[in-house]
């Protein structure tokens, strides 16, 4: 493995093909977040005013929490089921053994 991928610690790069197959828009976790909702109205212009491969600021993203750490908003619903385990993101970097292995937007980044 590379330096960087130990010194950055993540095991889920942060990278605009993760961004792009992330489950997250669709959780019932963001579901009612005005914060979240909010920027994906944003995200689609956002992402179309950036270079090929380029991906948007974390702040700006409001999914890939697995790989970007907690979520800047603060209105989510972690009472509501988490739906990671449907994604090819999860599945692809085996989060299932990863720490922690769900709600990466409130229990911060896979390590
Ligand atoms: S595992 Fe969860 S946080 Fe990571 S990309 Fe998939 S849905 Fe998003
Ligand atoms: S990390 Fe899990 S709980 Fe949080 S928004 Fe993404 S799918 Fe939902």
């Amino acid at each position: 493995m590379s330096n960087m991928s130990k010194s950055a610690g993540a095991k889920v790069p942060y990278i605009v093909s993760n961004i792009e197959r992330c489950m997250c828009s669709q959780c019932p976790v963001q579901a009612d977040s005005v914060c979240a909702q909010d920027k994906y109205s944003r995200l689609k212009n956002e992402m179309e005013s950036l270079g090929e491969g380029e991906a948007p600021e974390p702040h700006k993203v409001p999914g890939v929490y697995c790989s970007a750490g907690t979520a800047t908003c603060s209105d989510l619903d972690k009472n509501r089921d988490c739906i990671c385990k449907t994604c090819p993101v999860w599945e692809e970097h085996g989060l299932e053994n990863a720490n922690p292995i769900m709600y990466f937007c409130n229990s911060g980044r896979a390590t």
